[in-house]
């Protein structure tokens, strides 16, 4: 395999993943997170020795010779993708030898307040921004973007691109400890993101070691967290973090509480409940008074109770840092 292309890679919730990697030589992007899988660097705001399309589609097509099997062509990078200068001719050559396959970008959504940006964007069936901050002051703290990114053209970016993108958009934010778990922060992300329009919000956590030392959340902390959330935002827990510890007796009550208040995957439920709980939960299950919804490829469990109406919730994608 090239160093332009990798994988395939499983993923459970969205399925066979080939990436395209547009900066394989090293790290280049405009933001310098903490969290950061890749080594610490300067964030800067070009692609330098970007890799010509002729090269990337040439490989691609080699991959997806030897590899029929995938189900989705990833663009990413060691850095921003939306910082390479051929994006928009590399996505159309893309749509044209995609053969049904799905495509997908991961992007940390620095450029989508940038109307090209959002107008190539808009020809990939799904499209996952990160947006980890709503504030300037843990923006700046936690993603550390160079001087010419504002928060504010990302949060209006993302709702502009959203009236036009009839695609899959993805919002992925990243919990970070005493940075973007505050009550400030979720309560300014509860102001903002019922405005912007997302198919799902993934919040996931540091899973691998981080650029800088950071502590992640574990797992019942962003469970505690997504409860704090909007109740009619489409929250996903998205973490490999699931430690065996955090599994906790439930009463029935406290079951069907848990479940009214925002409905649960079944990988989320083995990690939160114990032996015993699980007993009663199938128990519940038996007696109907938890409801199995179908999300794209997750089974949801949620109460007969709750009269919440949620919005669809879609498979989630890989990130490169998930690969
Ligand atoms: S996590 Fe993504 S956006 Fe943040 S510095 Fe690393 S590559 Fe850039």
């Amino acid at each position: 395999m090239s160093q332009l292309i990798f994988g395939p890679v499983p993923s459970r919730r969205f399925g066979k993943s080939l990436g395209i990697d547009l900066s394989p030589e090293k790290k280049q992007c405009n933001f310098d997170c903490l969290y950061c899988e890749l080594a610490a660097a300067k964030a800067i705001d070009t692609i330098h020795n970007p890799p010509a399309v002729n090269e990337v589609i040439e490989e691609l097509e080699s991959a997806l010779q030897e590899h029929p099997d995938i189900d989705v062509i990833t663009i990413t990078a060691n850095g921003e993708p939306t910082l390479y200068p051929f994006l928009d001719e590399l996505v159309d050559r893309i749509e044209k030898i995609k053969n049904g396959y799905e495509t997908l970008i991961l992007t940390n959504a620095s450029t989508i307040g940038d109307t090209k940006i959002q107008r190539t964007l808009a020809k990939l069936d799904t499209v996952k921004l990160s947006l980890d901050c709503v504030t300037e002051k843990c923006f700046k703290k936690l993603d550390r973007p160079t001087d010419n990114v504002k928060l504010s053209d990302i949060i209006e970016g993302i709702r502009q691109f959203r009236k036009n993108y009839k695609g899959k958009m993805i919002l992925e934010i990243l919990m970070v400890h005493s940075l973007n778990d505050t009550q400030e922060e979720i309560e300014r992300f509860n102001k903002i993101l019922p405005t912007l329009g997302a198919d799902r919000i993934d919040i996931g956590t540091v899973d691998r070691p981080p650029a800088y030392p950071i502590e992640p959340l574990s797992y019942k902390e962003l469970h505690k967290i997504a409860q704090q959330f909007d109740a009619n935002l489409p929250i996903h827990i998205a973490s490999r973090h699931r430690a065996k510890e955090a599994c906790t007796r439930y009463s029935d009550e406290e079951i069907l509480s848990t479940l009214a208040k925002r409905p649960l995957t079944k990988e989320d439920i083995e990690t939160l409940f114990d032996k015993k709980t699980m007993e009663r939960f199938n128990e519940l299950l038996r007696q109907k008074k938890i409801d199995i919804k179908k999300r794209g490829e997750i089974t949801f469990y949620g109460t007969a109770f709750s009269k919440q109406k949620k919005k669809n919730i879609s498979p989630s994608p890989l990130t490169k840092e998930t690969f």
